[in-house]
């Protein structure tokens, strides 16, 4: 029995384009996110008692799991947990201005809204190889912070605001190796309202 399943997107497929197209989105979607959960379920039916937990439960605790699970929980885990994350922090309402709330919070840690997307980038820029950038609170303070594969802040008890997933199937098809475009682009369609739901929980 299927345990995790992959949310709907809760937009058309092609609701980001120009920005990211309705093919990146139906790859991302249905078969990059599918195979994570796929092999989730895989590894939960391996050891049941772990199918029990919630997604974030196993993202804080996979360590503790049997050694034979451990790894699928990381990788596979964490992906889905991102990726459920990344498609509802974007949006077909596209160019969303931060609400003063979240322009307060961010001016106060980084100078200005502008100076924060600047140091945003840089290390989604510089991130190596397949991973995320994060705008994270950790201990009630914004911070930035990079992840490696699909290692989630959530596992170093950090809350994950804001993601870029930069792996190449997020962007090879609309930009091929050209990330700080797709960088540029993703900005236009950020769900700055979403983020703000988190920024206040
Ligand atoms: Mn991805």
């Amino acid at each position: 029995m299927a345990k995790f399943e992959v949310p709907k997107l809760p937009y058309d497929y092609g609701a980001l384009a120009p920005y990211i197209s309705e093919q990146t989105m139906k790859l991302h979607h249905d078969k990059h996110h599918q195979a994570y959960v796929d092999n989730l379920n895989k590894a939960v039916d391996m050891h049941p008692e772990w199918g029990e937990k919630g997604i974030e439960e196993i993202i804080k605790t996979y360590d503790k799991a049997p050694d034979d699970i451990k790894t699928m929980l990381k990788n596979h885990g964490g992906g889905h947990y991102n990726h459920s994350l990344f498609w509802n922090m974007l949006s077909p309402k596209k160019d969303q201005s931060p609400s003063e709330t979240t322009k307060q919070m961010i001016d106060a840690q980084f100078g200005d809204i502008d100076t924060f997307k600047k140091q945003f980038g840089e290390g989604a820029t510089k991130v190596f190889g397949s991973g995320w950038q994060w705008l994270v609170m950790d201990n009630g303070k914004l911070s930035l912070m990079s992840t490696p594969n699909q290692d989630s802040p959530l596992t170093q008890g950090k809350t994950p605001i804001l993601g870029i997933d930069v792996w190449e199937h997020a962007y090879y098809v609309d930009y091929q190796n050209r990330r700080a475009d797709y960088i540029s682009g993703w900005w236009h369609v950020v769900n700055w309202e979403y983020v703000e739901g988190l920024l206040t929980k």
